[in-house]
């Protein structure tokens, strides 16, 4: 069956089988939720499914073997139109991308794609990959498909981060949650595609991996990276958070990892988002809804704040949001040393304000 190599999104499934059975498929969806719990390949199969020959629309199934399946599958189906990162260095999606280049213009590009009638279904689809990577040029010549609709056009933005879209465009589209995956299929995940072969060292890497089968691969490839990530979490959890002493271990483990500045940047982001995990999962711990893979280290961490108050849980959220603030000044090109420095400074401020 199609849809079971998608892993812990079943519900969503179901969902949309049933809005299509209503006649209810929106022309625009944001697919939100962390990186690596399978939103891309979700928009891939939905696609796959609405354009297979052998099966209606309302089974949502896809056979597989179709020229139209094939055709998905191949990344060769003319009505199917899909724009994300160019490379893995690249962190925006060009205006080329959306309206053509210079010399194109107008005559190239997803707007122009789907301007144009289907050629071999009755719909055209597009995946815009890392839709929080446009700026505001390209949203805005995108805009356009969405307060214009094509008939039976179906778009999918991808966004880790629903803030990161612009308000117009997320207004205009239905946003599909995606959860984080159990540690269960984040070690099946990691046995089934080879990535390791023993489930016990599958199982302890999903431990880590805050239910995103991307952050256990990056852990893989950089061994050092996860012990760096269990300093952070065990500083963190300890009660006696010693900012020099992490600062100083984050800045010379990233500098140990190696590669060039661009690769240090995107491993010291790498620190701040699982930064981010941390704060996300003690905050909801203490907001009582616990979600998707649990952090260890953050539910000890969040049983410090006993009383579990508002005031507590803004505490912690000001503890997220510095480490969110860190996130855009290595985005923006700030000295990484400097950022990690200056983070674990303030942390510790923060977290032994006795010591100030
Ligand atoms: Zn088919």
């Amino acid at each position: 069956m199609i849809w079971d190599s998608i892993r812990g999104h079943g519900e969503r499934v179901e969902w949309f089988r049933r809005t299509i059975r209503r006649g209810r498929l929106s022309h625009a969806y944001v697919f939100a939720g962390p990186d690596g719990v399978g939103k891309l390949l979700f928009a891939r199969t939905l696609a796959q499914c609405l354009f297979c020959q052998r099966h209606s629309n309302e089974e949502l199934l896809a056979c597989g073997e179709c020229s139209a399946c094939k055709q998905v599958m191949a990344k060769s189906h003319p009505d199917l139109h899909e724009v994300g990162r160019k490379s893995v260095k690249s962190s925006q999606l060009t205006i080329g991308q959306f309206i053509g280049e210079d010399e194109t213009r107008g005559k190239e590009g997803l707007c122009y794609d789907l301007s144009r009638l289907p050629m071999a279904g009755d719909r055209k689809i597009a995946i815009i990959d890392f839709a929080t990577d446009m700026n505001d040029a390209t949203s805005n010549a995108f805009l356009k498909n969405l307060e214009e609709p094509q008939p039976k056009a179906l778009i999918i933005l991808i966004a880790d981060n629903l803030d990161g879209l612009l308000p117009t465009i997320r207004s205009r589209c239905q946003t599909v949650r995606f959860d984080p995956l159990s540690t269960r299929d984040v070690a099946e995940l990691l046995v089934q595609q080879e990535l390791v072969a023993e489930p016990t060292e599958a199982a302890a890497l999903a431990e880590l991996s805050g239910g995103s089968l991307a952050v256990a691969t990056q852990l893989l490839e950089h061994p050092t990276l996860r012990e760096l990530r269990d300093a952070l979490y065990q500083q963190l959890a300890s009660g006696e958070f010693q900012s020099f002493v992490l600062a100083e271990k984050l800045t010379s483990g990233i500098e140990a990892i190696g590669g060039d500045a661009a690769t240090q940047r995107r491993n010291a982001l790498w620190l701040v988002r699982f930064g981010l995990e941390f704060f996300r999962a003690a905050a909801l711990h203490l907001s009582d809804q616990p979600q998707g893979a649990i952090i260890p280290a953050a539910v000890s961490f969040a049983r410090r704040f006993e009383a579990r108050s508002p005031e507590e849980f803004e505490f912690v959220m000001s503890l997220f949001e510095r480490v969110a603030e860190t996130e855009q000044h290595i985005e923006s090109n700030v000295s990484v040393p400097r950022c990690l420095e200056a983070l674990c400074e303030d942390l510790g401020r923060k977290l032994c304000p006795a010591r100030r």
